[in-house]
């Protein structure tokens, strides 16, 4: 039997319902608050993410699906959607027609992180990005409106954490302060050793317990903030404020990827082990242009799709079977020719049909139909044939009645 490669998975028939339901809320709001959809490909050039997401950043160093084309030049397999997003737009300027882009895009995301519950080599994630605009009123709007998508899916128990992480400008300073106090440090596990040289921010973001415990009293971020990244984090504490979103202020959050600036949030459950980040995202007021495109503000996030799944999965159970409205049970030539039609002209009309090709016993069709979940089953025999009708069972009452054929569609039509 040949199996998926591990970290990759089928998502089933019997999943996707909560998939598509997701899908369709996201894109609701997100078409609400003025986003268009965007479509990437999943392939591309390996400097893309190298430059975009940085060179020293855990995805970049360690895992991505990289290999190279006939021509030996490096191509990979998205990690994740910023950076692609901000490639495109560079690439057909779309600045040029209006510099201020809002956009969306969900779709599957590579990473070679070690497999486990809630982390796949193979994800999906919901992303959302606006180019062009430096206002911090658009960080909590963005906020405000991945809370929205989360209270229409009922999803509870979330927790909204935001920092800042200045500018290049503060971080500077920041960083100096930190390293200075690291200095005394002992005992920083490999990755960190290498972070104090590379990205310095990154430390506070380790799990290594001998790691986090070194940091108790080392200098925060927000001391250090230049008047223009505190006004934009307090603005944004306000305007959380004026739409009750309840925020927790995480020093310690810095996320993974070197691009982001000002606002860094993540949205975090208590209903998922370990892997508690739902959903993440900030500011990269610098990445466009370090992706070789003109100066230009820009913040987005990016939804864990299979996490949400997951959350919603388990509340409210597995059973996902929508039946057909209609199930044809047809015996013989004749009759089958006839639930063959009506079928195609219920589909054609919206309403969800389906027929039984086995030609089998009545009552062995008829197990069939009940199988099939369906609110109705229309007997198309012999009989019903010679008298012109169509014979249909009511599933949930068990009551049947004799239609004309004639009147069957209007007689569908009007019963759903
Ligand atoms: P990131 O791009 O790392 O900020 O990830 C954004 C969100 O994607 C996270 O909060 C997770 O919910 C989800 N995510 C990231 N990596 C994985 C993975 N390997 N498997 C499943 N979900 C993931």
């Amino acid at each position: 039997m040949i199996q998926t490669i591990r970290g990759f998975r089928d998502i089933l028939p019997d999943e996707i319902q909560v998939w598509q339901r997701i899908e369709q809320e996201a894109k609701n709001i997100f078409e609400n608050y003025g986003f268009k959809e965007i479509r990437l490909p999943i392939l591309e050039k390996t400097e893309v993410f190298a430059r975009g997401i940085g060179e020293n950043t855990d995805i970049v160093e360690k895992e991505m699906f990289t290999f190279p084309d006939s021509k030996g030049k490096n191509q990979t397999m998205r990690p994740e959607a910023t950076a692609s997003i901000v490639r495109s737009y560079i690439q057909h300027k779309m600045y040029a027609r209006d510099p201020e882009q809002k956009l969306y895009t969900i779709g599957p995301m590579f990473r070679k992180e070690r497999p486990q519950k809630g982390r796949y080599r193979q994800f999906y994630q919901i992303n959302a990005e606006v180019l062009g605009i430096d206002s911090p009123i658009l960080d909590a709007q963005i906020l405000v409106m991945l809370n929205l998508l989360f209270k229409r899916l009922e999803v509870k128990n979330l927790s909204t954490k935001i920092n800042s992480l200045g500018c290049p400008l503060c971080r500077k300073t920041y960083n100096e302060a930190l390293l200075s106090f690291i200095g005394n440090t002992e005992n920083l596990c490999e990755d960190c050793e290498r972070r104090k040289t590379k990205n310095p921010l990154r430390i506070l973001d380790c799990k290594v317990e001998s790691c986090r415990n070194q940091l108790e009293g080392a200098p925060l971020l927000k001391d250090y903030l230049c008047d223009e990244c505190k006004i934009h984090f307090e603005t944004l504490k306000n305007c959380l404020e004026l739409e009750n979103i309840s925020y927790e202020i995480d020093d310690y959050l810095v996320r993974g990827l070197d691009y982001y600036t000002k606002t860094a949030f993540e949205i975090q459950t208590r209903e998922l082990g370990a892997q508690s980040a739902v959903a993440g995202g900030g500011r990269y007021d610098g990445l466009i242009e370090i992706l070789g495109g003109p100066k230009t503000p820009g913040i987005g996030f990016a939804i864990g799709f299979d996490r949400l799944v997951e959350i919603i999965a388990a509340k409210n159970g597995e059973n996902n079977n929508i039946g057909p409205i209609v199930y044809f049970l047809a015996f013989g030539k004749k009759a089958s020719e006839k639930a063959f039609k009506l079928c195609n002209e219920l589909a054609s009309k919206n309403i969800r049909a389906e027929m039984d090709f086995s030609d089998k016993s009545m009552k062995a069709s008829m197990k069939k139909a009940n199988k099939s979940n369906c609110r109705f089953c229309a007997i198309i025999g012999e009989t019903e044939v010679e008298k012109g009708i169509i014979s249909l069972k009511n599933m949930e009452l068990g009551s049947q009645e004799e239609i004309l054929e004639k009147d069957f569609i209007s007689t569908m039509e009007k019963n759903i």
